[in-house]
């Protein structure tokens, strides 16, 4: 039997080889190193790894290795070599958010997922580069310089999980954690041909996640097939009692959402929604055009396609950047030179130590939501932005209540208005903040989404959106399964 390269290989065939005893996790931890220098992923190259510790990642090996001797077996990802983006914490890795201000921190606890993929047997290998804090669409406003594109250098890769989604693009790890405020992994996924979850609001904990905007934030996987970004969710998913947010009902069995197009018609009975507000005529011919090949394919694999409209989404990116720069704002106020990260002298005694610390230490979009989210929490604006996205906010929310208590089951779209751009081509704020258009109705609502490919336009991968009601992921994993299943290699090509 030949055997696929590490490359290529997904988180549950990696899993099943090291079970069967045909690879060792050492041999996986390494296939993932030398990978990881095959592509280039340093700062000369891909730039997609901030961290890494290779003796710290062979010990975990040897130590799974030991356990699995004495168990007889290991876990679901047992052995498979994981990477983190770095507003995730780890423990014996810097988890920096790719900020000044944060450097040569290492947190002394570890984020609850993380420690769900290594109870499992996952190998921490890397901390991925990111937007500082998690602020960007495109990886460009990390302290470490942009992440880069590997289906071409001269691109950014989305963000503001880029390095994470590079990685997993370029074959070093077949799994990352990536996290979402606004779509910083489904973007990035589409961008760089993968698959992207954001989960629904509460579905996954978000201990050890460094805040930007609490009632948004979600971590979520990224993966090169659907099937390993269930498994990844499987392992996240549930109840944590570090995490007041976190929802206790039952994380259902993903994994068992796979019905093979070859047997049956896996989405029999099932209605998909397309909102004509994600298919604006100003919409990329490239994009709709795989976006309606999709649609086709669900039809045929039985589905019932329906028009529907989700009325409010063009308010959704300003109610979006009140929001999320206010409750930055006031998360950010840790970060103070006091504690943890940067101390910089300069000013006069305890304020000029801040001020010199934080002008020092964010960057100057971290700085913008900063101002913006200070202005719009302010006495006299208040009313008049914040309160009032907060309704508008509530709105959008409502859309998707609707529609989906209208017999919808899942919705799709394309997940961004267009393929990847060259670095440095989006210079002003706006025009990126308008990247994320598809994306972040769905985080406001706090309905789960995915991204997967479905083809490519002059050669970059287009990404594709199904958007499920709150807590209905199983139902988006199906839907995105027979999806896959039935576009095959189309979905790369
Ligand atoms: N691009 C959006 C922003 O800049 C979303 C980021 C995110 O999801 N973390 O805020």
């Amino acid at each position: 039997m030949s055997v696929l390269p590490f490359k290529e290989m997904t988180a549950a065939s990696i899993a099943a080889r090291i079970a069967a005893g045909d690879m060792s996790p050492i041999e996986a931890v390494e296939a993932s190193h030398a990978q990881a220098k095959e592509a280039g992923a340093g700062a000369d190259q891909l730039n997609a790894i901030l961290w890494s510790d290779e003796s710290l990642a062979r010990r975990d090996a040897t130590k799974l290795a030991e356990s699995m001797a004495v168990a007889g077996r290991g876990g679901l990802l047992a052995g498979v070599p994981v990477a983190i983006k770095d507003n995730i914490a780890t423990l014996g890795l810097p988890t920096t958010c790719a900020s000044r201000i944060l450097a040569g921190y290492v947190s002394p606890f570890e984020a609850t997922a993380v420690t769900r993929l290594r109870h499992e047997g996952a190998i921490v290998v890397a901390k991925t580069n990111m937007d500082e804090f998690a602020m960007g669409s495109s990886t460009e406003n990390s302290a470490h310089g942009p992440t880069r594109n590997p289906h071409d250098i001269r691109l950014v890769p989305g963000g503001s999980s880029g390095g994470s989604a590079a990685a997993v693009a370029a074959g070093i790890v077949p799994i990352a954690l990536g996290s979402e405020t606004g779509g910083s992994v489904r973007q990035p996924a589409a961008f760089c041909g993968i698959v992207g979850v954001k989960p629904s609001y509460g579905r996954v904990s978000r201990y050890g996640l460094v805040a930007f905007a609490s009632s948004l934030d979600q971590i979520g996987p990224l993966a090169r097939n659907v099937d390993d970004a269930a498994l990844a969710m499987e392992v996240i998913s549930g109840v944590d009692p570090k995490d007041s947010t976190s929802a206790d009902n039952e994380v259902q069995p993903y994994r068992d959402q796979f019905i093979s197009p070859a047997t049956a018609a896996p989405l029999a009975g099932m209605t998909i929604g397309v909102p004509a507000e994600y298919f604006p005529e100003s919409l990329d011919t490239g994009i709709r055009r795989r976006c309606e090949r999709s649609i086709e394919a669900m039809r045929s694999l039985g589905a019932t396609v329906k028009d529907v409209s989700l009325r409010h989404t063009s308010l959704a990116v300003p109610v979006y950047y009140i929001l999320a720069p206010a409750e930055a704002s006031s998360n950010l106020a840790r970060f103070d030179g006091v504690r943890y990260g940067l101390r910089a002298s300069g000013g006069d005694g305890l304020r000029g130590m801040y001020g010199a610390t934080r002008s020092q230490g964010f960057g100057p979009e971290v700085t913008r939501r900063v101002l913006l989210g200070t202005y719009v929490l302010s006495a006299g604006y208040y009313d008049a932005y914040y309160r009032k996205a907060q309704a508008v906010r509530a709105l959008i929310a409502g859309d998707f209540i609707s529609v989906f208590a209208k017999g919808v089951d899942a919705l799709f779209t394309p997940t961004t208005p267009t393929t990847a751009f060259a670095i440095g081509a989006v210079t002003d704020p706006y025009e990126m903040y308008l990247s994320d258009i598809f994306t972040v109705p769905a985080n406001l609502a706090g309905v789960p989404a995915i991204s997967l490919p479905i083809g490519r336009e002059r050669g970059l991968p287009v990404g594709g959106q199904i958007i499920a009601n709150r807590f209905a992921e199983a139902t988006m994993f199906r839907v995105a399964y027979a999806l896959e299943a039935a576009l095959g290699g189309e979905a790369h090509q």
